[in-house]
């Protein structure tokens, strides 16, 4: 099965919240494949609202169950090509032997609807996004340890031996990134790592709301401050008015 799937439905799904104004987040995630990433931010795309996956371009051809616009927009090298040349990208790499890029229009359209983002890149694009959008929170998914990873890259059966091999040596050198990243989360029981990443986005919403919510109290304070003259005591000496 593709852990993918139902990212892209996800998106499809409209929420209108209140609550939902201004700039959205941008949360970057990197994971060496096999670490279990994609059934992580499904859960996580289930539980919070107003966060939608940004959709990548790729070269690379979709494999079983993948679709359309839900996983990624495959495209041609041809195309992907012109997409580089006019500047259409927000940062795109070459990740074992495809290319992968985040349109610089699905960052703009979302965020600026307001909604939090999740983009799903590896290390190279991690950086370039954290350079582009300085506001961006990096966070990485490590798998519990070597062993486990080489063990899940075999089971779920997508990669030839020659691949998985290529996938281990990209994994050891993308741990190595991680310590440039806001968070490291070990992806032991997928349950435990949706928390974290959970009360990560939510921590982060929390600090981005802090001056709407000052304000916006400190607003109401001031006109029921006002009313009650400044909390003056009844003359009979009962409760402020
Ligand atoms: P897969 O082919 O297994 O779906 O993805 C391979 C790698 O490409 C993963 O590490 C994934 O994070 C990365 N990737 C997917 N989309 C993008 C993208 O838009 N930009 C970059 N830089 N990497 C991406």
């Amino acid at each position: 099965m593709n852990g993918k799937q139902g990212l892209g439905e996800k998106v499809a799904v409209e929420k209108r919240g209140s609550e939902r104004q201004g700039t959205g987040l941008v949360f970057v995630i990197s994971a060496p494949s096999g670490t279990g990433k994609t059934t992580l931010l499904r859960k996580v795309m289930e539980a919070l609202p107003d966060l939608r996956f940004s959709i990548s371009y790729t070269t690379r051809s979709p494999r079983a169950n993948e679709k359309e616009g839900e996983d990624y927009h495959f495209i041609p090298c041809d195309r992907f090509q012109e997409m580089v040349e006019r500047g259409e990208f927000l940062e795109w790499a070459e990740v074992v032997g495809n290319r992968y890029g985040t349109a610089k229009a699905t960052i703009e359209g979302l965020t600026s609807e307001g909604f939090d983002l999740l983009l799903d890149v590896d290390t190279q694009g991690a950086k370039k996004v954290k350079e582009k959008l300085g506001h961006s929170i990096l966070i990485f998914i490590l798998p519990p340890s070597y062993e486990t990873l080489r063990k899940r890259l075999i089971t779920r059966g997508l990669d030839s031996p020659e691949i998985i091999r290529s996938r281990l040596a990209s994994a050891r050198t993308e741990i190595e990134e991680a310590y440039r990243y806001h968070y490291v989360i070990v992806n032991e029981r997928v349950e435990e790592a949706a928390e974290e990443l959970k009360a990560i986005i939510i921590a982060e919403r929390c600090r981005r709301n802090k001056d709407r919510v000052l304000a916006e109290s400190n607003r109401e304070w001031e006109e029921e401050y006002g009313k009650n003259n400044g909390g003056r005591l009844l003359e009979d000496g009962g409760e402020p008015v």
